[in-house]
């Protein structure tokens, strides 16, 4: 069997024929939040549900990182290397000290809690981006059943003081987000569906040199499935999480082919010596595919 299927030729530079999407830990319930620390030689995700980050490693395999973790979700590392996590059951988003104290970076805005903080990146500046649906304050499935008092927008958040600004208002769940390469532009997912047909997509925004975003335009629809989350390469190509495996999507925003993995994927990020392997969170699963591109996340 192949586990990718190449649609526009370049995207054959970037796959190996004799690498396999390899199951590497299984038996969780929704996985999500993958982030590589390169240092420890391994990688932390969320296994929602079960309110518990893990920990992989191809030293001594998975176990547990982190619980309870207060039902967090995605996650990144500030410029500094520590772990920024998004938590659905406080309705916040957290740095981790390197003394491993936590310290709150934003649960409110305008005096309202917070949705359910779902996706973060950082930005070479130090300020953290983050989306904040209200999926884990819908059911008591990833979170806590509460009231929505905000919209759902995407922040950006000054992280000495906390200080939040709205940044993208626009969409009706917005989700996966990503910077390019140069961070001239961010990509964020609307993953609201289940609310609006048309609320299905990845949009582009411009970023200036002073972090405001303007001029958002329709850049991909993923389909089948949605963009929960997704990382950019070191050619600017967004690799996004799918209903069939991951999708690999150029610059100008056309599908250049896939990576098939057997159960739904929610989100994806590089890791390895080189950044050059793909570790995918879906559903039960983590899986792990070596590729011949690197990712650009930092650090
Ligand atoms: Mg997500």
């Amino acid at each position: 069997m192949s586990f990718f299927e190449v649609i526009d030729p370049a995207f054959g530079r970037y796959v190996l024929g004799n690498a396999p999407v390899k199951q590497l830990a299984t038996g969780f319930d929704w996985v999500e939040g993958p982030v590589w620390f390169g240092d420890a030689n391994c990688l932390l995700f969320s296994d929602i549900p079960n309110n518990r980050i893990m920990r992989w490693s191809p030293d001594d395999g998975i176990s547990t990182y982190r619980a309870p973790s207060n039902y967090s979700n995605g996650h990144t590392r500030d410029r500094q290397g520590r772990l920024i996590s998004c938590e659905h059951g406080t309705r916040r988003v957290t740095r981790t000290e390197w003394d491993g104290s936590i310290t709150v970076i934003a649960d409110r805005f305008e005096g309202k809690p917070l949705n359910s903080p779902n996706d973060v990146v950082v930005k070479s500046d130090g300020t953290i981006w983050f989306s904040d649906p209200h999926y884990g304050i819908m059911t008591n499935y990833e979170g806590f059943k509460s009231k929505q008092e905000n919209s759902c927008v995407v922040y950006k958040a000054d992280p000495n003081t906390g200080e939040l600004e709205q940044v993208v208002t626009d969409m009706n769940c917005p989700n996966g987000l990503a910077f390019s390469p140069d961070e001239s532009q961010l990509y964020v997912a609307d993953t609201g569906r289940m609310f609006s047909d048309d609320a299905q997509h990845l949009r582009v925004y411009d970023v200036d040199p002073k972090g405001n975003v303007s001029n958002g335009q329709h850049f991909h629809t993923i389909d089948p499935g949605c963009a929960d989350g997704f990382r950019i390469d070191v050619h600017g190509n967004l690799w996004s999480s799918a209903a069939d495996g991951v999708h690999c999507i150029s610059p100008r925003g056309e599908l250049m082919g896939k990576i098939f993995v057997p159960e739904l994927v929610s989100n994806i990020c590089f890791g390895g010596r080189a950044k050059h392997q793909l570790y995918i969170t879906a559903t039960t699963s983590l899986y792990r595919i070596t590729l011949a591109t690197n990712g650009i996340q930092t650090p």
